[in-house]
């Protein structure tokens, strides 16, 4: 495949629409074009053999207008600081279509985390924490799982930042194990958030569940969880895929022993139950929902034309570039935007800050409940929109998302 479009650039162009359609005035366009904070740390983590390598690592605060800065740390080679700043700029419009009281924000480590022991990913994570408790802090910057992290490495950052406090802060991070103040459903509440936009969708006649043939890109926590949940609701999930390749069965595959397969350490490009294909023609299959949930910038210019879904629902966050997005509109390939779709997973991270700050603890059916009715009101909000300007969802919830924090940029003024 070409070489992967940077993201930045995708996020800019996306948001320099939204101020166009806007008729946002050039100051306005100025501050929120720009990140707030974006921290850039080298540091020095030994390895098990008695060397050391220095890793390079960033925390970017894209805006703070709505609240604290929320977003994801991830762990990938391909990590850099152009994609982090994208990454945070994509969470300030997410929380605000999803009407969170966050800013947005993202964090990354350049490094490979299956090459590293368990010893060294506690020293990196433990050491990056430190480099980076500059910024973070539960009323500052609240970091949650992305790529390449989990809640052990969410544990470890936890325990760090309270070590420095000298007292336990369970609320700097989110996606924490439930043993230390995580909360029931933020495992699955990304997978859970598409599950309800999807059946919002087929609400509004998009395409049916019952029966629809899914293909999956990534099969990590979002495309897992993502993968269980719609083969319950009564769909055919015929292919998916992880970094090494896929699996196809026309008939549908078994999610759960492919979780399993995976756990005990399975690539997907090897996996039973089905022929296997590469990412680029998994990409490609004649399916009613592709699901990309793996990296950004999969479907552009040079494979748009030939993708022959009926629905994208975007799992991973910046999957299309802008040319992709206008060659599947022309087609009529309805994209379910990355801001509104994959939602589900800040939305329950914020449910998890609020009991960790009331240290009072709520049941999974409320909180699955409490985000099945956000999910619910952004899709009607979003498509509502998108009805009203004759605009694309991604259109219309990029517009949405800036519209609000443009709103309480005004209202607030600017300092001094
Ligand atoms: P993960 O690390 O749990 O899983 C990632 C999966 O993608 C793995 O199966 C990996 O093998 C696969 N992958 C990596 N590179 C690939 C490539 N080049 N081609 C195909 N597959 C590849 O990550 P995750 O948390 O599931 O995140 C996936 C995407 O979803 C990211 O874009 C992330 O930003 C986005 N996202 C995650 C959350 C969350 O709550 N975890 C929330 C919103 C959005």
């Amino acid at each position: 495949m070409s070489q992967t479009p940077n993201p930045w650039v995708t996020a800019l162009a996306q948001f320099d629409a939204a101020a166009e359609r806007l008729h946002l005035d050039d100051s306005l366009r100025q501050i929120l074009r720009s990140c707030k904070r974006e921290l850039t740390v080298h540091f020095p983590v030994r390895l098990d053999d008695g060397s050391t390598t220095v890793f390079r690592g960033h925390r970017v605060q894209h805006n703070v207008v709505l609240g604290p800065a929320k977003g994801g740390i991830r762990y990938h080679p391909a990590v850099d600081l152009d994609e982090v700043k994208a990454l945070a700029m994509w969470m300030t419009w997410k929380c605000a279509v999803v009407k969170i009281p966050y800013g947005g924000a993202k964090g990354g480590v350049t490094v490979d985390p299956k090459k590293l022991s368990d010893r060294e990913l506690e020293n990196l994570t433990r050491r990056y924490a430190t480099e980076i408790a500059l910024l973070i802090g539960p009323q500052e910057d609240i970091p949650a799982p992305d790529m390449g992290t989990d809640a052990r490495v969410m544990a470890w950052i936890m325990d760090t930042y309270s070590m420095h406090r000298g007292y336990s802060v369970a609320g700097v991070v989110t996606g924490k194990p439930l043993s230390i103040g995580g909360t029931l459903g933020r495992l699955e509440a990304t997978g859970r958030g598409l599950l309800y936009v999807a059946q919002e969708a087929a609400r509004q006649g998009l395409t049916p569940l019952a029966g629809a043939s899914v293909a999956i890109q990534g099969f990590g926590n979002v495309g897992g969880v993502a993968a269980r949940l719609l083969a319950a609701e009564g769909c055919r999930v015929v292919a998916m895929s992880d970094s090494s390749g896929g699996v196809y069965n026309e008939r549908g595959l078994d999610a759960e022993a492919l979780q399993l397969f995976r756990q005990e350490g399975g690539k997907l490009a090897q996996a039973p139950g089905g022929d296997h294909l590469s990412n680029e023609e998994l990409l490609c299959l004649p399916v009613d929902i592709l699901i990309p949930a793996a990296m950004e910038g999969q479907i552009s210019a040079a494979n748009a034309s030939q993708v022959r879904a009926r629905i994208i629902l975007e799992g991973a966050n910046g999957p299309l570039t802008p040319e992709a997005d206008s060659i599947l509109a022309e087609r009529g390939i309805v994209v379910i935007p990355d801001i509104l779709a994959n939602a589900g997973g800040v939305v329950v991270s914020y449910f998890e800050w609020v009991q960790d700050i009331q240290s009072f603890f709520w049941e999974e059916d409320e909180i699955n409940e409490r985000l099945r009715r956000v999910m619910v009101r952004a899709f009607a909000d979003v498509k509502g929109l998108a009805d009203e300007q004759g605009a694309t969802l991604r259109e219309a919830a990029t517009m949405l998302g800036v519209q609000r924090v443009a709103e309480a940029t005004l209202v607030r003024g600017i300092y001094p």
